[in-house]
C-alpha cells in the first residue's frame, strides 16, 4: 500500500502506518482540545488514540500469529484510520482454520478488556467503569470499553469484518467456497442496509459504517469470484501477443509516431532477443519534457520489469502487478519474450468469459 510508513517490526512482521492515520490523530487532538481546552487534555487524548491503535495492532497480531500456526505467513500489518489490516499471504481454505484465524483478533480485544477490568478492580478504580463516556473519565476504563466495542464490531457477520469470515467459513462447511462467499456477502449487505437505515434515524456514524460494510462485502465477493474463476487460468490465456517492441537505440520521436498510430501504451524494449526494459506512456511523456525527442529509448526506459512464466496463474500475476505498481508483466518462455500481460488484458479476459457464461456457453 502506498503512503504507508514502517514503524515497527514485531514477531518478524513489519507494521506499517498509513499517512491518513495522522489525520485521525489530529482530529482527536482537536476534539480533546475542544473538550478540555488544555494541552494536558490534548496529550491525554492523543495518548488514548495511540493506546487504542496498539490494541488494534495486537488484534491483527492475533490473526497473524494464529495463521502462522497453520503455516501461513503475514506480509505486513497496516494501520488505517478505520482499523488494521493483516495482509496474510493467503486465506486458509480449511473452514475450521479460517474460523480460528478470524476469531483470534476479537479474542485478543476481549482478553485486553479482561486484563484491564482486573487491573481497575484490584486497584480500586472499578467505579470508573460506571461513566467511561466522560472524556476525563478513567483512561483505562475507556480503553476497556473501546476494546469491547472492537470485539463486538469485528464480530458483525459482514465482510470485511472478522465475523464475515467466520460466517463464510461456517457456510463453507455446508457448500462450496464460492457459494459460501456469495451468501456471506449477501448477509453482510443485508446487515449494511439495516445499519444504514438505523443510522439515518439515530446516528450518522452508522451510515458511514454501513457504506464501508456494503462495499467490503461486494469487494470480497468479487475477489473470491476472480480467484475461483480466473485467478487459476495461466498467464498465456490473458497474454497480449500482438504488440510493437522498441530497441534501446531508437529516438523517442520514433516512439511518438507509434503511440499515435496505435493504442499501445507500454512498449517492451528488446536488445536482440533479450528483454532489457519497458517504456510506458507516462515515462515517455516525462522523457519528452526532460530529455527531448532525440533521446534514445535505452536512456529513459524502466529497466526493472517483472516477469512471469506462461503457465503461472493470473492470481500471481495480479499480485506482482500490485506489488511493483507496474503497468505490465513480461511473459518469458525459454528466456525470450512470449507476450505481455497488463490489467487491461486481464479485464478483457474476464469480460469475455462473463459474456460467454451469460449466454449459457461454456467459458473456455
Ligand atoms: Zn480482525
Amino acid at each position: 500500500m502506498k503512503w504507508s510508513f514502517r514503524i515497527a517490526r514485531v514477531a518478524g512482521i513489519d507494521i506499517f502506518v498509513h499517512a491518513t492515520f495522522f489525520l485521525l490523530l489530529a482530529w482527536f487532538a482537536w476534539i480533546y482540545w475542544n473538550a478540555t481546552g488544555t494541552l494536558a487534555g490534548v496529550l491525554a487524548g492523543t495518548a488514548f488514540i495511540l493506546a487504542l491503535f496498539a490494541c488494534v495492532v495486537l488484534h491483527e497480531l492475533g490473526h497473524a500469529l494464529t495463521a502462522r500456526r497453520f503455516g501461513i505467513a503475514t506480509r505486513r500489518i497496516t494501520l488505517l484510520p478505520i482499523g488494521g489490516v493483516a495482509s496474510l499471504e493467503r486465506m486458509p481454505r480449511e473452514p475450521r482454520q479460517e474460523i480460528l484465524v478470524a476469531l483470534a483478533g476479537p479474542a485478543v480485544n476481549i482478553a485486553i478488556a479482561g486484563v484491564l477490568w482486573v487491573v481497575l478492580t484490584v486497584s480500586g478504580h472499578g467505579a470508573a467503569l460506571d461513566d467511561p463516556a466522560h472524556v476525563q473519565g478513567g483512561f483505562l476504563a475507556q480503553l476497556l470499553v473501546v476494546n469491547l466495542f472492537l470485539a463486538v464490531f469485528n464480530l458483525l457477520p459482514a465482510f470485511p469484518m472478522d465475523g464475515g469470515r467466520v460466517l463464510r467459513a461456517w457456510l463453507a462447511m455446508r457448500m462450496d467456497y464460492a457459494s459460501a462467499t456469495r451468501s456471506a456477502a449477501s448477509v453482510g449487505q443485508g446487515l449494511a442496509l439495516a445499519l444504514g437505515l438505523l443510522g439515518l434515524l439515530y446516528n450518522p456514524w452508522l451510515v458511514f459504517i454501513a457504506v464501508f460494510v456494503w462495499f467490503g462485502a461486494a469487494m470480497e465477493a468479487e475477489a473470491t469470484t476472480f480467484h475461483n474463476t480466473f485467478g487459476r487460468l495461466p498467464a498465456r490465456r490473458a497474454m497480449l501477443t500482438e504488440f510493437h517492441v522498441l530497441s534501446p537505440g531508437q529516438p523517442l520521436a520514433a516512439v511518438v509516431d507509434q503511440v499515435l498510430a496505435g493504442s499501445q501504451k507500454e512498449f517492451p524494449v528488446l536488445e536482440g532477443d533479450r528483454l532489457v526494459g519497458v517504456l510506458t506512456l507516462n515515462r515517455l511523456l516525462a522523457a519528452l519534457r526532460d530529455a527531448g525527442p532525440a533521446a534514445p529509448v535505452g536512456e529513459v526506459m524502466e529497466t526493472r520489469v517483472p516477469t512471469a512464466a506462461p503457465d503461472e496463474p493470473l492470481d500471481r500475476i495480479m499480485e506482482r502487478l500490485e506489488e511493483c505498481d507496474c503497468r505490465l508483466v513480461a511473459v518469458l518462455e525459454g528466456g525470450r519474450l512470449a507476450g505481455i500481460v497488463n490489467l487491461d488484458n486481464i479485464t478483457e479476459l474476464v469480460q469475455i468469459q462473463r459474456a460467454l457464461a451469460a449466454g449459457g456457453r461454456r467459458a473456455f
